[in-house]
């Protein structure tokens, strides 16, 4: 048997080494400390988990849902943009929902990208947006992240020729992994090169609703002119500790959504009804319920940050996400490091390298461990 080209494009993993020694680690009993997973390890809140309990025992969800996702969904979405962004949707035409972002990110590509188009790439970054651009046929431009930049692409260094092949410009932030926010004016410098170059532009923002010392992260649907050249991707993942539930939305330009959704009713069914119905609850309620979360990584970043500093380890804040994008010193690879903390020390980071070209440098620690074991983590780092 042979597997399709498009399987045998995508790039080696890396990181088999670093794997097995893991599993090794494991197999000898030793205590290893995970930072390296962006999946929260706290529960949903009760409230939804209730929701959903009674939602299950309807008999009307038990049937196939509405492929563009319940209209009751799609409303508590719109109001909570409204009442979060002060951004109006329509809910039937603006907003569209997902079987967790991830299944938006990658299916958007199959409804705007042909074999050969560009897709505009930011690098190191969420890996779906390379891939996928791929398996549609497209071809990723990378727009490097660098700290001297504050981790935003520099559009100056997008030539005319490829933005005129570029079908999709991919954003992110506050970003996974820098963990950096957009700035301001941002935004409008984004609109302003997809309206020069005819580009979509899909803002990933999975991290909004993770931010600190209540510095509120914008929606890139606040920039005046963001709806005609783009969308937003918003996932209850990392807002309401839903990984396992995979429930997201997509909202803005509605002729995206309306290909994006031609899409999916060809390759999915939409998600379960019962789950629409507890992310409706959980965006209504989403005032009650999120500060409670934020509070947690919040005193986590302190305590961490604070305890790395002090243990001689030079790293900034997060001004939101739950990861801490930590640069090493010039003469130390991320691999190495990444290999030799978890071999003397059993924490185990992601080597910035795992998510993409410019992470060489980095490692990134998730903040998803209790207090406790965010401060065991750097008392062994300590004796390193
Ligand atoms: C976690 C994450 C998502 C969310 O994915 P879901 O499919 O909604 O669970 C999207 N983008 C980034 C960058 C993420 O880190």
């Amino acid at each position: 048997m042979i597997y399709s080209k498009r399987i045998q494009q995508l790039p080696p993993y890396p990181f088999a080494d670093l794997d097995k020694k893991k599993a090794e680690l494991k197999a000898q009993g030793k205590d290893l400390i995970n930072l390296s997973i962006g999946d929260p390890d706290l529960p949903t809140p009760e409230p939804i988990v209730k929701c959903m309990q009674a939602a299950v025992a309807k008999a009307r969800h038990h049937q196939y849902p509405p492929y563009e996702g319940t209209l009751e969904f799609k409303e508590a979405a719109a109001r909570w943009y409204q009442r979060r962004f002060n951004v109006r949707l329509d809910p039937a035409s603006e907003v569209l929902a997902l079987i967790g972002s991830k299944e938006g990110i990658a299916n958007v590509h199959y409804a705007l990208v042909d074999p050969g188009d560009i897709v505009l790439v930011p690098t190191p970054g969420y890996p779906v947006y390379d891939v996928a651009a791929k398996f549609a046929g497209g071809i990723p431009f990378n727009m490097p992240l660098g700290k001297n930049k504050n981790f935003l692409p520099d559009f100056s260094l997008i030539q005319d020729k490829i933005g005129r092949k570029a079908k999709i410009m991919h954003l992110n932030y506050p970003n996974n992994p820098t963990a950096a926010p957009a700035s301001d004016g941002f935004f409008n410098d984004a609109v302003h090169f997809a309206k020069q170059h005819n580009i979509m532009i899909c803002h990933d923002a999975a991290y909004t609703e993770i931010y600190f010392d209540n510095r509120k992260p914008k929606s890139f649907l606040q920039t005046p002119g963001a709806k005609e050249v783009g969308i937003e991707f918003h996932s209850l993942s990392k807002t309401f500790n839903m990984t396992g539930w995979r429930i997201g939305f997509a909202v803005g330009n509605a002729e995206v959504l309306k290909g994006l959704a031609k899409i999916k009713t060809n390759v999915d069914s939409g998600q379960f009804t019962a789950v629409q119905e507890a992310a409706a609850f959980a965006l209504d309620h989403a005032e009650e319920l999120t500060p409670a979360i934020r509070a947690t990584y919040q005193k986590r970043r302190d305590i961490f940050v604070e305890a790395l500093n002090k243990a001689g380890f030079k790293v900034e804040a997060p001004k939101a996400t739950f990861y801490v994008w930590m640069e090493l010193s010039p003469e130390k690879t991320d691999v190495q490091f990444a290999d030799h903390l978890m071999r003397q020390t059993g924490v185990i980071v992601t080597p910035g390298s795992a998510v993409g070209e410019g992470g060489e440098n980095f490692i990134r620690f998730t903040l998803t461990a209790p207090e406790a074991r965010l401060k065991e983590a750097v008392g062994r780092m300590q004796q390193l």
